[in-house]
C-alpha cells in the first residue's frame, strides 16, 4: 500500500472513531497547497542539470505549517527503468532499502536497453509511481503528500502550535559536491521564498539535509525578506539554532520509549534493541539507549549491518563509521545481512530509516515485543494488523519521532524572543512534552478502547485542531 493510501486509511479510521462529519474528513485529507518547481543549476563541470523540488503544505488551522525538506532520489520511480545489464545489483539495492518487492523474473520484459515490468501500468499504480508524458518524475509526490499530512497530526499530538508541511528535491545528495548542493538549495529557495515564512511555513532538516542546508535557505530567504532566523529550524547554533536540536528526534524517541516501557513496568536498562538506520535519528537513539543501560544488539544502515548479542559499544561504532564510512568490519560486532534486521531477536525494534519497511511480507517474522516508529510510516496497515495479532505493541510515528519538531518549536520560540535556552532546559522541556503527549494518547486509548496508533490519531489535540471547523463529541 502506498504511503498516502496508508496515511489516509489511518486518518479515516480515526475520523470514524471520533464521529467526524464526512465533509470535514474529506477536507482534512486534501492538502492546503502543493508546490512543484523545477530547479536548474550548473554542475561543477559547467553542464546544466534540472531537479524537481516539492513543498506540500497540508494544513494551517493550528498555526504555521512545519516540516522537513528531504533530499532523496525516491529511486523506486526512476530506477524501475533499469538498463538490463545493471538490473540485478540495482534491484537488490532497492529491495534492501525496502522500496518494493520485485515482481517474479518472468514478469520482466526487455524494452530497448531497459528492463520493464510486464504489467507496467498495474505496477506503477501499485508502487505509486507517477507517469508524466514520456518520462518519469524523480520524486513521488504521494510520499511527500503523506509526510506533510503526518506532520499535521504529529504537531497536534505534540501539542505545539503548528500545522503540517513537507518538501523535497529528487536528487542523490551524495552524488553532488558541496557547491552543487548549495546552488541547488539556493535555487529551490528562490522558487519557494514567497510561500514560506516565519508565520506561514517553517522548513527544517530531514533525510539528506542538515543544519548547513538550513543555513543556505535562511541566507537566501533573508536576501528577499530581511534577516529572519525563525524561517527555518535546525540551523547551526551560530545562526540561531537551538542547543539540543541535532539530537532531539533521537532523544525524543528515547523519552517516548521510556514512557511506553514504564506503562509495562519495564525500563530501558537490560532490554535489547535492534535499530534499523544509523543516520541522525538512529545513531542518537542508539547512543542514548546504550547510555541508559539498554543493550543495542543489532544495527543496520544502507552500508550493511552488525550484531552482538552482548551489546554493541555505540560510541565505538560511531567512531568506526566516521573513519571508514561504513558499519562493516567493525571489531566489536559480527557482520549480518541487513535484510534480517527487522526479524532480529530483541525486545525493542526501532525502525529509523525509510517508510513502508514493515509490510505483509515480513511482519510475521518480527520477534520484538515493542516497535518504536522512529521513522515516518515504517509500518504499513497490513503489517499493523499482523503485528497486533501477534501482540506486538507499536508506538506510532506521529508520537514516537515528534521530538525533532518539538525542539524545532523551541528553536522558533527562542528566535522570536531573541533569547537562547541552555541545553538542559531544552532537554527537560522535551521530556515534559513527550511524557504529556504519551499520557494524552493513553487517555484516548482508554476512552476509545483502541490501540496506540488510533490513540495518537484521535488524541485531544487533533480533536482541538479540527474543532476549528466543527465540535466533536470528545471535546
Ligand atoms: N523532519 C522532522 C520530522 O519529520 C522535523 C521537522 C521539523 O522540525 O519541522 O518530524
Amino acid at each position: 500500500m502506498n504511503a498516502l493510501a496508508a496515511t489516509n486509511r489511518n486518518f479515516r479510521q480515526a475520523a470514524r472513531i471520533l464521529g467526524l462529519d464526512s465533509k470535514l474528513e474529506k477536507s482534512l485529507l486534501i492538502p492546503f497547497r502543493e508546490i512543484k518547481v523545477e530547479c536548474t543549476i550548473p554542475k561543477d563541470d559547467g553542464t546544466l542539470v534540472s531537479y524537481i523540488g516539492f513543498r506540500v503544505q497540508h494544513d494551517n488551522s493550528r498555526g504555521p505549517m512545519k516540516g522537513g525538506i528531504r533530499y532523496h532520489p525516491e529511486s523506486r520511480v526512476v530506477d524501475l527503468l533499469l538498463p538490463s545489464g545493471v538490473a540485478g545489483s540495482k534491484m537488490n539495492a532497492l529491495i534492501r532499502r525496502g522500496c518494493f518487492l520485485p515482481p517474479p523474473l518472468n514478469a520482466w520484459m526487455p524494452f530497448d536497453d531497459l528492463l520493464l515490468p510486464r504489467n507496467i501500468f498495474e505496477f506503477l499504480l501499485k508502487y505509486s509511481c507517477v507517469l508524466s508524458i514520456g518520462s518519469f518524475l524523480p520524486v513521488d509526490p504521494d510520499e511527500v503528500n503523506a509526510l506533510a499530512q503526518l506532520m499535521t497530526w504529529k504537531t497536534a499530538v505534540a501539542d505545539i502550535p503548528y500545522g503540517g508541511a513537507k518538501g523535497g528535491i529528487g536528487c542523490t545528495p551524495k552524488e553532488l559536491s558541496i557547491s552543487e548542493l548549495e546552488r541547488l538549495t539556493r535555487v529551490f529557495t528562490q522558487k519557494i521564498h514567497d510561500l514560506i515564512g516565519v508565520n506561514t511555513d517553517v522548513p527544517a532538516p530531514d533525510m539528506g539535509t542538515n543544519a548547513q542546508t538550513m543555513a543556505w535557505i535562511l541566507d537566501e530567504y533573508s536576501k528577499f525578506h530581511g534577516y529572519s532566523p525563525a524561517v527555518v529550524t535546525g540551523k547551526p547554533t551560530d545562526l540561531g539554532g537551538s542547543l539540543g536540536r541535532e539530537a532531539a528526534t533521537g532523544r525524543g524517541v528515547v523519552y517516548a520509549t521510556e514512557a511506553l516501557l514504564a506503562e509495562h513496568g519495564k525500563s530501558i536498562k537490560g532490554l535489547t534493541f535492534a535499530i534499523q538506520g544509523f543516520g541522525n535519528v538512529g545513531s542518537w537513539a542508539a547512543r542514548l539507549f546504550h547510555e541508559k543501560g539498554g543493550k543495542v544488539v543489532a544495527v543496520s544502515d544502507i552500508t550493511g549491518a552488525v550484531r552482538n548479542s552482548n551489546g554493541i559499544d555505540i560510541q565505538a561504532l560511531l567512531q568506526h563509521k566516521e573513519t571508514t564510512g561504513k558499519l562493516a568490519d567493525f571489531d566489536g560486532a559480527d557482520a549480518m545481512d541487513s535484510n534480517d534486521l527487522l526479524a532480529h531477536e530483541c525486545d525493542v525494534l526501532v525502525p529509523c530509516a525509510l517508510g513502508g519497511v514493515l509490510n505483509r511480507e515480513n511482519a510475521g517474522d518480527v520477534r520484538a515485543k515493542f516497535i518504536i516508529e522512529a521513522a515516518n510510516h515504517p509500518t504499513d496497515p497490513d503489517a499493523d494488523e499482523i503485528l497486533s495479532k501477534k501482540g506486538v505493541v507499536i508506538l506510532p510515528d506521529i508520537y514516537a519521532n515528534a521530538g525533532g519538531v518539538t525542539v524545532s518549536y523551541f528553536e522558533w520560540v527562542q528566535n522570536i524572543q531573541g533569547f537562547m535556552w541552555d541545553e538542559d532546559k531544552v532537554n527537560n522541556e522535551l521530556k515534559r512534552y513527550m511524557t504529556k503527549a504519551f499520557h494524552n494518547i493513553k487517555g484516548m486509548c482508554q476512552l476509545q478502547d483502541c490501540n496506540l496508533r488510533m490513540g495518537a490519531f484521535t488524541s485531544q489535540h487533533i480533536t482541538k485542531k479540527v474543532s476549528g471547523h466543527a465540535r466533536t463529541k470528545v471535546e
